[in-house]
This record gives C-alpha cells, sequence and structure tokens, in this order.
C-alpha cells in the first residue's frame, strides 16, 4: 500500500491477527464478482484496536482486484519503464546519500570545524559558485576556462576538486602530508 506494507503500518491488528504469514487471499474472499475483506482475530478488539480496524478497512475498501488479470510484480520505482536497473540503484543511493542518509548522518557528526564541513557539504551536494554553477544560474562568466589549471573547461564541481591536475596535485600533498593513502576516484 502506499505507505508501505499493511502489517507495519497497522502492527497492532498484525499481532493480533489469526493469518500472519498469508497472502492477501487468508483476508477475504469472493463473493460473486466483488472481494471482501474479512479479517479475523484472535480475541474481541478493544475500542482503541476497533478505531485502527476501522482506519484499516478504509484503507483497503479502495483496492480492486481483478479476477481476469494475471497477478504480476510491479516494480514501484519506475512505473513508467517497468524494471531499469538504474532505478533501485538511484533509490539506494537516495537511502545512502540523501539529505537524512546514513552518510550524511555520519557527515553531520564529524568533528571538523564546521566551516569546512559546510563547504563539503556543498561539494558533494555540487552547490558551490564554480564557473559551471553561475552559468546555469543565468551569470555571465568571462570564460568557462578552470581558476586551477587554466587548460581544461572548468565543467563541474568535480573538475574543480578531482580531476583538475592542480587540484590531484594538491591532494597528493595534503595525502602525503598527512601519512595517509589516496582514495580518491581517479
Ligand atoms: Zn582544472
Amino acid at each position: 500500500m502506499g505507505r508501505g506494507a499493511l502489517k507495519i503500518v497497522f502492527s497492532r491488528l498484525y499481532s493480533l491477527s489469526v493469518s500472519k504469514g498469508f497472502a492477501m487471499a487468508a483476508f477475504g474472499g469472493w463473493n460473486k464478482e466483488k472481494w471482501v475483506w474479512n479479517f479475523i482475530w484472535r480475541r474481541n478488539l478493544f475500542e482503541w484496536e476497533k478505531q485502527i480496524a476501522k482506519r484499516l478497512f478504509q484503507e483497503v475498501q479502495g483496492v480492486n482486484f481483478d479476477l481476469d488479470k494475471e497477478d504480476r510484480w510491479v516494480w514501484k520505482e519506475g512505473e513508467e519503464l517497468g524494471y531499469t536497473v538504474k532505478s533501485p540503484y538511484l533509490r539506494l543511493r537516495e537511502d545512502e546519500v540523501g539529505e537524512n542518509g546514513t552518510m550524511f548522518k555520519k557527515f553531520w557528526k564529524s568533528k571538523v570545524v564546521p566551516a569546512a564541513l559546510v563547504t563539503a557539504w556543498r561539494v558533494l551536494e555540487n552547490k558551490l559558485a564554480t564557473k559551471a554553477n553561475l552559468k546555469r544560474r543565468g551569470i555571465t562568466v568571462a570564460s568557462s576556462t578552470c581558476s586551477l589549471c587554466g587548460v581544461e573547461e572548468e565543467t563541474s564541481t568535480t573538475h574543480l576538486f578531482f580531476e583538475c591536475r592542480v587540484a590531484w596535485l594538491l591532494w597528493n600533498h595534503c595525502c602525503a602530508w598527512l601519512g595517509v593513502q589516496r582514495v580518491f576516484p581517479i
């Protein structure tokens, strides 16, 4: 369902169901051509649980089953194109990297000076006022050549911080100075 699996959204009722782990067919049946829901609980529901059950009924009432169609798996992330390799990648990346993702939770907790942290965040989110970003916002930039190397075009934050040969040298020097192995993408 829209808000997630019913057994999680209505976890209290699920714990009282006699059909835990069963398929949907265990929660109702066909009456002529109409599906009728029939939830069976292990005991009588308390008043407050009845309210939850009422919400559950309201939620499932709108679900229509089609007897003429075969059951099939549907990939909800990319309903238009169906399943593509890209769609789960984007979803997983969102979970990991998105503002509330695991990576950012660790990121904001790190013991780095706030100004450096904010700059790093702006790099990761491509929010720095790079030439490419200024151009994208309609601001006239005299030259799109990279300010560091003066050779290549500064097309993105990635160039400025990682791909640029000058940035690359700087990183190498910093790593040597700190005595750490490089872990940057080439
Ligand atoms: Zn450059």
